[in-house]
């Protein structure tokens, strides 16, 4: 079996929706097609639940009420004959009357994660719809009935896998199966989800938890690309790439992948494929567990980074010191990207400042504590870089122009990290571009 799965631009729009269906029936494999919410769905659930949580019921209501118009302009356009447009249109009543309802009830976060689940539900069954309108056999698979997270908000993967191959046994002769992506339900059997973008993520849990062919994650872009097309003019695809790069881009920045949905993938080994609705021919990027090649492949950059340097006279020679420094930043959950250390300092960086006050303070007890916010990690992608001739020189030369905060080379071979103030960094990437790759 195969995982296809579609994010919000590839089924925003009627017309696109239509595309997914020609690209789910193209050939005869049996799938398990994931949907990601309608482009835009989201981010107004986000917007309603805030203005809820605020007390403000008459901006959500408004928001509610944008929401669904759009639902009933776009089902009319994506369906034709009476009787799935009556059925689109029991959909759409059933989950904006649901939303309506929560107006008038008092608002918690178990609510809030209802409302954000409604997207994924809307968007799969609009599509399941437009399945039936055209005769095509497909399976509808509630993601709430086998999708899990424990109380710490892991993924259930056995669970998952138990739960799944029960559901698929019951449906040998059938090919198509449509789930949604980024619900699922926690540990007190609320109705939760796997965090922002995270129907990446569910792609690759179900990939795993069904032992798949390959996973593709379909998206407006033909792959993974080797610096950030929204920065540099000239980019181009990356062909193949393995997990552990994978891993390292999609968490320094590619958008293009959740960089969570890598691990899943990676433990079963099953391909992953970032693949263009646009251009459904194209390679795209191939993510498998095989390192292949020498040298850079690409860059990424992540922004809203924040450097916190200790310096203390004692940690010269001190052992544990290291130690100490790390329980701060485990005691608040705040996970350090980037470490560098000197005899008499250490910096590190964080990007959730949520607790950054509670941990200055603390740190302050080990030493002079210095914070810069704004930074930018630049992250330098490939196989063997460190092995690779000249690969730092020509780096560093690229960068000539620019004050580099930190440094990280070495901690693997596929990566070597840089941090510089967020002013520099459209100009760093660029010159990184000319610098480290072949035009
Ligand atoms: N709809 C969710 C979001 O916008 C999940 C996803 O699309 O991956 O974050
Ligand atoms: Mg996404």
């Amino acid at each position: 079996m195969k995982i296809m799965k579609f994010g919000g631009t590839s089924v925003g729009k009627p017309e696109r929706m239509h595309q997914v269906k020609d690209l789910i029936t193209r050939d005869d494999q049996r799938k398990i097609v994931v949907l990601s919410a309608l482009s835009g769905t989201t981010n107004a659930l986000v917007s309603i639940g805030e203005a809820l949580a605020d007390a403000k019921k008459d901006l959500a209501k408004e928001r509610i009420d944008s929401l669904h118009q759009h639902y009933l302009t776009f089902y009319k356009e994506l369906l034709t004959t009476d009787a799935a447009r009556s059925k689109a249109e029991n959909i759409i009543k059933e989950h904006f009357e649901f939303l309506n309802i929560i107006l008038k009830i008092s608002f918690n976060e178990a609510i809030n994660r209802d409302i954000l689940a409604q997207g994924e539900l809307l968007s799969t069954k609009l599509f399941y719809t437009l399945l039936q309108e055209l005769g095509i056999e497909a399976v509808f698979l509630p993601a709430l009935d086998f999708m899990s997270i424990d109380e710490n908000s892991e993924p259930e993967l056995k669970k998952i896998a138990e739960k799944l191959k029960l559901i698929l046994a019951n449906y040998p002769g059938e090919r198509i199966f449509v789930t949604q992506g980024y619900i699922c339900k926690n540990h007190r059997n609320e109705v939760d989800n796997l965090k922002r973008g995270g129907s990446d993520y569910s792609a690759s849990l179900i990939g795993a938890a069904i032992n798949a062919d390959v996973v593709e994650i379909w998206t407006d872009i033909d792959g993974m690309h080797n610096n950030d097309p929204r920065v540099v003019e000239k980019t181009r695809p990356i062909a193949q790439l393995s997990f552990d790069e994978a891993a390292e881009l999609a968490y320094f920045g590619a958008k293009i992948l959740h960089p969570a949905s890598i691990w899943p993938a990676q433990q079963y080994n099953i391909p992953v494929k970032l693949l263009n609705t646009m251009e459904p021919d194209a390679a795209g990027t191939t993510i498998t567990g095989k390192e292949q090649g020498t040298g850079v492949k690409a860059l990424a950059a992540k922004d809203g980074i924040t450097a916190i340097k200790i310096k203390s006279s004692r940690m010269l020679l001190a052992y544990g010191f290291l130690r100490k420094v790390f329980e701060v930043f485990e005691k608040y959950k705040t996970s350090i990207d980037m470490i560098t250390t000197s005899e008499v300092a250490v910096s590190v960086t964080i990007d959730d400042l949520s607790h950054l006050a509670e941990i200055v303070k603390e740190l302050e007890a080990y030493g002079l504590v210095e914070v810069d916010k704004n930074q930018t990690i630049i992250s330098v992608v490939g196989n063997m870089i460190a092995e690779s001739e000249g690969t730092l020189a020509k780096i560093m030369n690229s960068l000539n122009a620019y004050p580099i905060r930190m440094v990280s080379y070495g901690g693997s071979r596929h990566n070597v990290s840089l941090l510089l103030d967020a002013q520099f960094k459209n100009n760093a990437l660029k010159s990184l571009n000319e610098g480290l790759f072949e035009w």
